[in-house]
């Protein structure tokens, strides 16, 4: 941290109280395509986090610095118009207007912004960012906000602002993830409980792709709707139904038959999957990771061929992991269409299985991807910088 320190003091100068915000990305074990339907989820924040380095200032003026874009921007709070540009500043503008829309005045700041989540590598750096910022808007501002009203107003930054229409998963996962322990979030209500994650006995890497097909976002938004639909047929055996989430999987097998081919895959997706994140808890809890890994790997055909979000990548390299030694299972996690795949393995197996999934991963595609174990880490908090 402190090199990063020495850059915001020869930018900014090194008066005053400097603070750092930080927030960590995450990586979902199982519960893909469930957030929006309402569902279920079970991510864990990953030590690896984005860190703005930052200092209020009393004019209402914002002062960004990137040190991965090497770029400044300077904005006033009182006339904040999206940039296409510098199209980074816009999570931390659509924060502070999100912030605005809650009634708190946010504070303006110099704020230096670095960070170790790979960039839309499915680790949900954007999130992350956006937690940084609103936590770093509202020290500023010298006020406090409820955690789970910070991840709303993060998210609707990202939908409104941003544009993009994610769930409330990441940015509720980077506020509330604890070491330790995944969090295992009812999507409908935003309650949540702490899933025990022995790292003595089992480790998390996480295996990115390097690749990013176009198709994602245009994707994203065709399966949401399909969802809707699907929910909304559903809905006439069982009034009041709005979302997936509202249905079993017994009522799946009942009514199902009734969709055409396309919502009836995305449906059985995403009630499959419902279940499949409940079953995964309980094995955790017993410790019983064979089954945890059996369910990831089912998630992860699921995607494959009834939700079609995930690719040849990510297909590779989830393969390729579940046919080495020490590995549970394995599954794309995120959105799809590249980013990173996620495997759980045997405690003290990591160092092995990156290794040799790295090479067959490059034998198959010509690609170098990166690999690495995680921790289950702290969620987003302000400390002193030093
Ligand atoms: P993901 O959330 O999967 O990482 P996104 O495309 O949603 O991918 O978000 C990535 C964007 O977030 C980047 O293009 C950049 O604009 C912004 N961003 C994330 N981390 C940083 C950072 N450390 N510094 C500057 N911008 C960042
Ligand atoms: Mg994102």
């Amino acid at each position: 941290m402190s090199r990063t320190l020495d850059q915001f003091k020869a930018r900014f100068g090194a008066s005053g109280d400097i603070r750092l915000s930080r927030a960590p990305g995450r990586v979902n074990l199982i519960g893909e395509h469930t957030d929006y339907n309402g569902g279920f989820v079970l991510p864990l924040a990953i030590d690896r986090s984005v860190d703005i380095i930052f200092r209020p200032r009393g004019d209402g003026k914002v002062r960004l610095w990137s040190v991965l874009y090497e770029r400044e921007e300077t904005f006033e709070l009182g006339r904040i118009e999206k940039s296409d540009d510098q199209p980074w500043t816009n999570y931390v503008k659509g924060v502070a207007v999100a912030l605005r829309e809650e009634g708190v005045r946010p504070g303006g700041m110099d704020a230096l912004i670095s960070g170790a989540v790979p960039l839309g590598a499915g680790l949900s750096s954007s999130a992350a960012f956006e937690v940084a910022a609103a936590q770093a808007f509202i020290q500023c501002a010298g006020v406090e906000i409820e955690p789970e009203r910070l991840a709303r107003l993060c998210q609707r930054a990202e939908n409104e602002f941003v544009g993009v229409k994610c769930g409330i998963m990441d940015q509720f996962v980077s506020i509330f993830g604890r070491r330790g322990a995944a969090v295992l979030i009812d999507c409908m209500d935003l309650s949540h409980e702490l899933v025990p994650l022995d790292d003595r006995a089992v480790s998390i890497l996480i295996c990115n792709t390097m690749v990013r097909h176009e198709l994602g976002s245009s994707q994203y938004n065709i399966r949401r709707r399909q969802c809707e639909t699907a929910a909304r047929e559903m809905a006439r055996h069982k009034p009041g139904a709005k979302l997936l989430r509202d249905f079993t999987w017994d009522e799946f097998e009942q009514w199902g038959g009734e969709l055409s081919t396309t919502l009836r895959m995305r449906a059985r997706h995403v009630i499959g999957e419902n279940r499949r994140v409940g079953q995964a808890v309980q094995s955790l809890r017993r410790g019983d990771y064979e089954a945890v890994g059996a369910r990831m790997n089912e998630s992860h055909a699921s995607l494959q061929s009834d939700y079609e979000v995930s690719c040849i990548e990510l297909d590779v390299m989830s393969a390729e992991a579940r046919k080495l030694p020490g590995v549970y299972g394995a599954r794309m996690t995120g959105g799809g269409f590249g980013g990173c795949a996620v495997a759980l393995a045997r405690a003290g197996t990591e160092a092995d299985v990156a290794s040799a999934l790295s090479q067959r991963y490059e034998e198959a595609t010509g690609i170098k991807p990166e690999i690495y174990a995680c921790r289950p880490a702290e969620g987003a908090r302000v400390e002193p910088a030093t």
